[in-house]
């Protein structure tokens, strides 16, 4: 068994779209980045890749090539799982930790849950979605941001 954890932070801006563990959210903001900039994905790969020791999702998808332009990060998943499939690993579970203000996270756990474990080939009882505000505090409290952290374990 290996463990792997990952941290991601995007700032919240408008005229962006919302994506959440592969799910569109209604906000009057969206997250900024290169890719869709959904920011749990992008910690769920760093602890998927740091299980693996594989370095982390910006050695494998840069900012830098226009490939990555507007992407959806389940393709980046996906691509993620298949790198670890091929050190002849497999998911045991993982764990995700989204810190967010508004909107309200809790009513889409369920549907993130099933689209995570379709693009990650698993079962959705191998992953575990939780989210949390962070009482008005820091960054994510003033919604300047959100926040995810995840770990991964692997078999
Ligand atoms: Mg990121």
């Amino acid at each position: 068994m290996r463990i792997g954890m990952g941290f991601d932070v995007h700032r919240l801006v408008t005229d962006r779209e919302l994506w959440l563990c592969g799910v569109k959210l209604e906000h009057e903001k969206g997250l900024l980045g290169h890719s869709d900039a959904d920011v749990a994905i992008h910690a769920l790969c760093d602890a998927i890749l740091g299980a693996a020791c594989l370095r982390d999702i910006g050695f494998h998808f840069p900012d830098t090539d226009s490939r990555y332009k507007g992407i959806d990060s389940c393709k980046l998943l996906a691509e993620v799982m298949r790198l670890i499939r091929e050190k002849g690993y497999e998911l045991g579970n993982c764990d995700i930790t989204i810190c967010a203000e508004r909107p309200k996270i809790n009513p889409h756990i369920p549907d993130m849950q099933l689209r995570l474990a379709q693009c990650m080939g698993c079962d959705v009882s191998q992953v575990s979605i939780k989210a949390t505000t962070t009482e008005k505090l820091g960054f994510t409290g003033r919604e300047e941001g959100i926040a995810a952290y995840a770990v991964a374990l692997l078999l």
